[in-house]
């Protein structure tokens, strides 16, 4: 066995069907009496009545959450947390709730209990990309990552089918490239197998029943594996494609991971024979990038980047922008060939 270091984050989990009662308990092993909670504006209704749980220990509601964190939200959320002299802050929702929630955390080490609704796998993370003047700028920080997170099975249940496979995929996308990281090392290299490998088995059953309890444990649990994957070593070519794509195009984030993920894994293939391996274990495919492709292709997932709304010219612009900055990647970047693996991704196409 090589070498390796491994870096733990601390956090408490809760995960199970029914969780939530559990919620002013862990308010109050915080110390919590006057929360602040948080959710977009779609899911205002259902967590007034997860506030329920809380009693008296919620001084408010701030139902903006709004995708990729815009710091004009934060602001306004900031002075909420002022007003009503918040002590804690508790995100209901996917990771765009997390992500206000981590940015509040962030400005003023305000503890956090996160109760997941998708499969992003933020509230597990340190990190926190907010958008300014439309750039999203990421920054880790020890007061980002959650205290506690609930997972309750049963939040999920209400999941759209579409969003479950993408978000599922988004998650995938995170152990994918924790196996090929610079700082791969062998506890989460097994949680990124067992994270694939769980969700490749939840998301077809998730489709034929959003109802399936025992799929979507299946489906919480495997986006935990892949969120301490993305929390604890550095991603690649991936997610700086994704990266770029977000902040230049406004791209559906789980939808835009879903469409580039196999592409990038082809690019990599190649230089990262040992990851391949387990990806294609993990998903019951000869083929790692091919496998990825079939799965949520097959799954309804719209793989095609034009149709998700960018711009035909945007893929040589993308791809000039991921070589200006990039992140570290197992196989070098070559202009040439993100041009072709963008172009592939824009079209749908199998990846190469
Ligand atoms: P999201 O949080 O934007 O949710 C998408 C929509 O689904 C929202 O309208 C939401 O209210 C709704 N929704 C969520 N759960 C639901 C449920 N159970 N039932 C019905 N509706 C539900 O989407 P997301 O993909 O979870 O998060 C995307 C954001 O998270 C992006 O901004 C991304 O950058 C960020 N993210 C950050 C990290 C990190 O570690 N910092 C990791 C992953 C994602």
């Amino acid at each position: 066995m090589d070498n390796f270091v491994y870096n733990a984050n601390p956090g408490r989990v809760i995960f199970g069907s029914g969780t939530i009662s559990r919620l002013a308990e862990e308010a109050d092993r915080l110390g919590a009496r006057r929360t602040l909670v948080l959710s977009t504006p779609e899911q205002a209704a259902q967590v007034d009545d997860i506030a329920r749980h809380l009693g008296s220990r919620v001084a408010g509601l701030y139902p903006k959450a709004t995708m990729h964190t815009p710091i004009e939200v934060t602001a306004e959320a900031m002075q909420v947390v002022e007003k009503l002299q918040a002590d804690a802050v508790i995100s209901i929702g996917g990771g765009s709730t997390t992500g206000l929630g981590k940015a509040i955390a962030f400005r003023t080490d305000l503890p956090q209990i996160v109760i997941p609704t998708t499969y992003a796998g933020s509230e597990a993370t340190p990190i926190l990309g907010e958008t300014e003047n439309g750039r999203k700028v990421t920054k880790s920080d020890p007061r980002i990552l959650p205290e506690v997170i609930i997972y309750d099975v049963d939040l999920t249940l209400t999941l759209p089918v579409s969003l479950s496979v993408t978000s599922g995929i988004n998650a995938v996308a995170h152990a994918v490239e924790a196996l090929y990281a610079r700082e791969a090392n062998p506890i989460i290299s097994m949680m990124a197998e067992a994270g694939i490998a769980a969700l490749a088995r939840a998301l077809p059953l998730i489709r034929n029943d959003p109802q399936d309890r025992s799929a979507r444990a299946d489906a919480l649990y495997g986006a935990w594996l892949c969120g301490v994957c993305l929390g604890s070593v550095g991603m690649a070519l991936h997610h700086k494609l994704c990266h770029t794509l977000g902040g230049m195009f406004n791209l559906p984030h789980a939808p835009m991971h879903t469409a580039v993920l196999p592409h990038a894994v082809a690019y990599n293939s190649a230089a990262t024979p040992d990851a391949m391996k387990r990806i294609s274990r993990a998903l019951g495919s000869e083929d790692a990038a091919g496998g990825l492709y079939d799965l949520a292709s097959g799954l309804g997932a719209t793989m095609s980047l034009q149709s998700l709304g960018m711009p035909e010219d945007g893929v040589e612009a993308a791809a000039e922008q991921a070589m200006a900055n990039p992140y570290w990647n197992p196989r070098p970047l070559e202009r040439d060939a993100l041009t072709s693996l963008l172009a592939g991704a824009y079209r749908g196409e199998a990846p190469a």
